[in-house]
């Protein structure tokens, strides 16, 4: 098992939950964070769905506080004429890889993509195998570990 260097933060989870803390605690603070996540990218779940599937709601109001979501449109034809934009699937994974590649290009956010997390700081990498952050200060779980 390899240790790694140490984060403020470690973040479990790179769906909207994650995605919206990170983009939170490096807005708000002069803080580092790992962010853990079985799957290659961010977005979470929405990385599985058929690219057609959309929001329930307004793309204005989804997605992390410092990056909008769509471009704030309002529908002008069909059955939603005059209601604004809901992204799909496809819309919504763009915007969080667009989200996770400005929060790594900060230097004070690492992803740990193909990696699921083992508890007690430990995660096991596709790639690299079992690692281990000794001090990560604080952890926070946004996704029921599974
Ligand atoms: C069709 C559809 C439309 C929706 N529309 C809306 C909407 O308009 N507004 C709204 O608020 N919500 C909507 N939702 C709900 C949606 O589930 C949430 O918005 C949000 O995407 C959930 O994010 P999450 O981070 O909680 O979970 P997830 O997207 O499930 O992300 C959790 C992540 O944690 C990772 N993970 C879990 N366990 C581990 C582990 N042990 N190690 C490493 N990684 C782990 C998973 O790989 C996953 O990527 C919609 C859902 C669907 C299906």
């Amino acid at each position: 098992m390899e240790a790694i260097e140490d984060v403020d933060y470690l973040v479990v989870g790179a769906g909207a939950m994650g995605m919206a803390f990170a983009d939170a605690l490096t807005t708000a603070a002069d803080v580092s964070v790992a962010i853990v996540d079985r799957r290659h990218g961010a977005g979470g779940h929405w990385l599985d769905a058929y690219g057609f599937v959309r929001l329930h709601q307004s793309s204005a109001f989804y997605g992390v506080a410092s990056t909008l979501l769509g471009g704030g449109r309002v529908q002008a034809e069909g059955p939603e004429r005059g209601l604004h934009e809901r992204a799909s699937a496809a819309e919504v994974g763009e915007y969080y890889a667009r989200v996770l590649a400005r929060l790594t290009a900060t230097g004070r956010v690492v992803f740990h993509g193909r990696s699921a997390y083992l508890g007690d700081r430990r995660f096991e990498s596709l790639l690299s195998g079992i690692l281990k952050y000794q001090q990560a200060l604080k952890k926070i779980q946004t996704a029921a570990l599974n």
